[in-house]
């Protein structure tokens, strides 16, 4: 199958029971799966994609998930934090030379094609994208 595919098979796999448990990100953050990291500080991690769906493929996490396990589940205290996603990729899209376009993606849900319930940010780039998306 595609890799779009697999990863629309794995999103769907993933249909949360439990969306407050862990998820591999937890193992990303604690460096037990030690990531590719590209930015971090006290607050968020960058670290590249396993998976890349463009040269450039940087996931932006929040190190604590404080019960964000997806856009849909925000409340007005993640103002702050939701901000520091979206800033951060802004600052890695620059150290990453981006400097001609990029995209960022927040998938939600099944129909968003959500796989990972800890909400993260894909910064995307290094190639033309299309639109609409798939
Ligand atoms: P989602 O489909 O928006 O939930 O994105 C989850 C992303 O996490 C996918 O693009 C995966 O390729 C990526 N991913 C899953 N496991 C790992 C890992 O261990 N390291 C880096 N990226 C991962």
């Amino acid at each position: 199958s595609t890799p779009m595919a697999s990863e629309k098979q794995a999103a769907l796999a993933a249909t949360p029971s439990d969306v407050d448990g862990p998820t591999i990100f937890d193992k990303i953050i604690n460096k037990e799966i030690p990531p590719t990291v590209v930015y971090e500080d006290d607050k968020v991690l960058a670290f590249r994609d396993i998976t890349p769906q463009a040269p450039t493929h940087i996931l932006i996490i929040p190190k604590v998930k404080d019960g964000l396990s997806g856009l849909s589940k925000s409340e007005e205290r993640h103002f702050e934090i939701l901000g520091r996603l979206l800033y951060t990729a802004k600052l890695v899209a620059k150290q990453e030379g981006l400097d001609d376009g990029f995209r960022v993606v927040i998938n939600d849900g099944p129909k968003g094609c959500q796989s990972v319930y800890h909400i993260h940010v894909h910064l995307l780039g290094g190639r033309q994208m299309n639109w609409p998306p798939g």
